[in-house]
């Protein structure tokens, strides 16, 4: 016996064993584009640059449910080679990735998200977020925010970026 054959592989679930997973991710703002954020848009605010719409918040989501689960990443299932998903928006991603983890095999059972930068104030919009982005996992999503005391490039106002991390549950 090698010491790979004591490892179980990392997709396959073991009865009542959880995954947890993590996801993070980065754009820059961009002149001229409407901001798309947490599955919500956010008239007056700067928009993100990026592949499809640039929603930081529900691109980590996406990562974390991948990384569970072992499917890679956002860019080796949805990567920019692949025309179809060029102007998706993040709840489209985000629900296709759903989709796909429960087509592995698995169940959500929640997701935790932190945006981090300086404006928009996710506060006031919270509930309307989590509705949103739990929604479209199909499991609860609870997000909270904070920022850098100006350092960083989220302090300097450049971009937005998020954390994510999410629990899978064998079934
Ligand atoms: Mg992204």
């Amino acid at each position: 016996m090698t010491a790979a054959d004591d490892v179980v592989p990392l997709t396959q679930a073991l009865d009542g064993s959880p995954r947890i997973g993590i996801g993070v991710d980065v754009h820059p703002f961009e002149v001229g584009r409407a901001l798309a954020l947490a599955g919500l848009s956010w008239p007056g605010e700067r928009g993100l640059s990026g592949h499809s719409d640039g929603d930081v918040v529900a691109h980590a989501i996406c990562d974390a449910l991948l990384s569970a689960a072992a499917l890679g990443d956002l860019g080796s299932q949805f990567g920019v080679d692949r025309a179809e998903w060029k102007d998706a928006t993040g709840i489209e991603i985000l629900t296709e990735t759903a989709r796909r983890v429960l087509g592995a095999g698995w169940a959500i059972g929640n997701v935790a998200v932190q945006l981090i930068g300086e404006r928009p104030k996710l506060g006031p919009r919270r509930q309307e977020a989590q509705t949103a982005l739990s929604r479209a996992v199909g499991a609860p999503v609870a997000v909270s925010a904070t920022t850098t005391d100006g350092l960083g490039l989220t302090g300097r106002g450049e971009g937005l970026a998020a954390i994510a991390t999410a629990l899978l549950l064998s079934r």
